[in-house]
Parts: C-alpha cells; sequence; structure tokens
C-alpha cells in the first residue's frame, strides 16, 4: 500500500477527508471488537497454537499489548451487550469509556449509563461515574519513598522523594489502596461528585515546606490536614497570578495608563479585558466555535500594535499563544514572528498535555 502526505489537498478538502477518515478508523475499531469477540467465544486462538486471545492479538494480529488488552476487555463486555458496537461504530462512545463503565453496567441500568456517557469525553465519564457510584475517601498519607536509582527526568533525589496522597476531605477511610512503590506519573482522579485523589510525587523541600505551612497554619487548621492547607496555599498562588498576569487587585488604582505608542497593555484595560473574556481564549472559528483554552493565555492586539493598533480595552483581546500566532501570520504571514503583535516572549508551541 502506498500512502502519501496529502499536500496537493485543499484545505476544506483535507479537512473533509481528515473527517471522513476518523469516522472509518471507528467503524473499523468497532467490527474488529466484533470479530474479536466472537472469535474468542469460539477460542480459535487455542487451535492457532496460543495459549490466549491476548498472545495471539500481539504475535498475529500485531498489535501493542496496552491495544490488545484494551480490545479484549471491550470485546468481552461486548458480548454481553451488543448496543456497545453500534456506538462504538457511531464514535459516541470510545474504548477508553467502554472500559470505564464496564464494571458498572449491569443488565437494568445499562441503556441508562450508556446513553448518558454517549458522546462524553473519558474524563467526563469517570467524573459521571464518580457521582453515580462514589468511592470513599483516601485516607491523607504522606510516605517516604525507596530509593529511586532508574528514574529519569527529573531527577528525584532518592533520599528525598515523598509521595504525597491528598483528599479533600478529612475522613477515615477503611484500608487505604496500596500505592505504586514508585510513580512517575500524578494522579487526579474523581472518588464521588466533587471529591478528588490527587495523588504525586514531592521532593523533601516541598515535604518541608508543607510541614512549614501546617505549622503556621495551626491556628485556623489544627489538625494541619493536608487538604484544607494544600486549598489555602493554592487560593493564595491563585490571587498571586492574577496579579501578577492580569494586574488583578482588591483595591484598584486610577490607572496611569502607558506612554502613547506603548506595546504595554495597562493594567486597567488587563483587568476588564479578563473579565469581559472570562479569563479565557476569545478566538472564534468560521464556523463559530470559541476556543475557550486557559494555558498560555495573552494579551492580544484586535488591529495589530504594528500599524497603529492601540492597548485599549476595545482593541485588546485574550488569545491563546496557539491562536495569537495563528492570528499573526495570517495578518503578516508565515515567518513574521508572532511576538511582533503581543505582549509577550516568543513563540513556542505549547507541550500537549499528559493524558490524566
Ligand atoms: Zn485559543
Amino acid at each position: 500500500m502506498n500512502i502519501d502526505i496529502p499536500h496537493h489537498l485543499s484545505d476544506e478538502e483535507l479537512e473533509a477527508q481528515l473527517k471522513s477518515l476518523a469516522r472509518g478508523e471507528q467503524e473499523a475499531t468497532a467490527r474488529l471488537i466484533s470479530h474479536l469477540a466472537e472469535f474468542d467465544a469460539r477460542r480459535l486462538y487455542l487451535g492457532a497454537g496460543f495459549s490466549s486471545l491476548f498472545t495471539y492479538c500481539c504475535e498475529v494480529l500485531h498489535l501493542s499489548e496496552p491495544a490488545a488488552y484494551n480490545r479484549i476487555d471491550v470485546a468481552r463486555t461486548v458480548r454481553k451487550l451488543p448496543d456497545i458496537l453500534r456506538m462504538l461504530g457511531e464514535g459516541s462512545l470510545s474504548l477508553a469509556t467502554v472500559r470505564l463503565l464496564a464494571p458498572h453496567l449491569t443488565d437494568d441500568n445499562h441503556q441508562e449509563l450508556l446513553a448518558a456517557a454517549a458522546g462524553r469525553s473519558k474524563r467526563e465519564v469517570e467524573q459521571m461515574l464518580a457521582g453515580l457510584f462514589p468511592r470513599p475517601d483516601v485516607p491523607t498519607l504522606i510516605r517516604k519513598l525507596p530509593a529511586a536509582p532508574s528514574l529519569p527526568t527529573p531527577p528525584v533525589p532518592s533520599e528525598a522523594a515523598a509521595i504525597v496522597a491528598v483528599s479533600s476531605l478529612p475522613v477515615a477511610s477503611p484500608s487505604p489502596p496500596p500505592l505504586p512503590v514508585q510513580t512517575s506519573r500524578p494522579v487526579l482522579k474523581p472518588l464521588a461528585a466533587d471529591r478528588y485523589e490527587i495523588r504525586f510525587t514531592a521532593t523533601a523541600d516541598t515535604r518541608e515546606k508543607l510541614r512549614l505551612a501546617q505549622d503556621l497554619l495551626r491556628h485556623a487548621v489544627p489538625n494541619g490536614d493536608v487538604a484544607q492547607v494544600i486549598d489555602r496555599a493554592l487560593t493564595a498562588l491563585l490571587k498571586d497570578l492574577a496579579r501578577k498576569k492580569i494586574g488583578a487587585t482588591d483595591r484598584p488604582r486610577t490607572s496611569r495608563g502607558t506612554a502613547p505608542g506603548s506595546r504595554d497593555v495597562a493594567a486597567n484595560v488587563r483587568r476588564m479585558a479578563w473579565s469581559r473574556d472570562d479569563g479565557r481564549c476569545s478566538f472564534v472559528s468560521k464556523s463559530g466555535r470559541r476556543c475557550n483554552a486557559r494555558a498560555f493565555i495573552e494579551f492580544d492586539h484586535v488591529e495589530p500594535y504594528g500599524v497603529g493598533g492601540e492597548g485599549t480595552v476595545e482593541n485588546i483581546r485574550l488569545l491563546c499563544r496557539a491562536h495569537n500566532a495563528f492570528e499573526s501570520e495570517r495578518f503578516y504571514g508565515r515567518g513574521r514572528p508572532s511576538s511582533a503583535n503581543s505582549s509577550r516572549e516568543e513563540f513556542a508551541p505549547p507541550p500537549v498535555p499528559l493524558p490524566p
């Protein structure tokens, strides 16, 4: 099969074909799952010389181990509830959301649960399930990790590593779930509608700061509850960030403004633009979709600064870094540094966020 990068397509053709290919992939996945379910039921892998469907999938179908595991898990759920195949084919459920739902699906509730999960992301389904099937709070736990010589970047000093587990309510729970000895990925998972388990690895330095904060807060939080201490710390951090980024203050002064012709955006303009755009990227696509990103937000001149655009509330909007660069390219053409039109440093594509 000869597949090339489709340089020749127009933008519209490229987007249309991309959508059609994604639909095709969803249908193909649903078909693969349906065949895998029947293959599993007939246990044909045994006759083919494999002791398990998993090994067969890896060695004969060339699926990666996680891909094989996910597909087999879903195929076994589908054997009990074949309705799921249609939803997988339409793309209203994904392998990930089916796997989350599977342990909770019963003859009585499956229609309702599947309908409620349709079209939702993995994170949204996780949140929905936590609301419907709340789990007990995890106990607050700080544990010293054993030496971690093989942890790659960033290096964690072996004698200093600690896991901090925080539940948002200080409630004793029957038995703590076993923590992995080493974890390089943080955990943030919903336990119930409004409670989360948060777990991460911290340095000895961070642990010391936590202890100090607990001690200094004894008057307000006598039991030193970590969830409350962290909440106060984050509140203070957000207030500080708001002050630095948007000039938010409890006592706004009349602005001295900025020098005529300056690229700087005055603090009162920042505050008003921030509040008008709700602290989110205000870019709206041709089809009317607003971006709404909250990360890498920048103040942008609607009429570019380079052609005399002023730093007024009407001419200042919030854009995420990617859309700021996109608008700048649209105006100036590619190759021109996007900072030509913004009050910030150079452009670098924002990192792809890690899945939770
Ligand atoms: Zn954006």
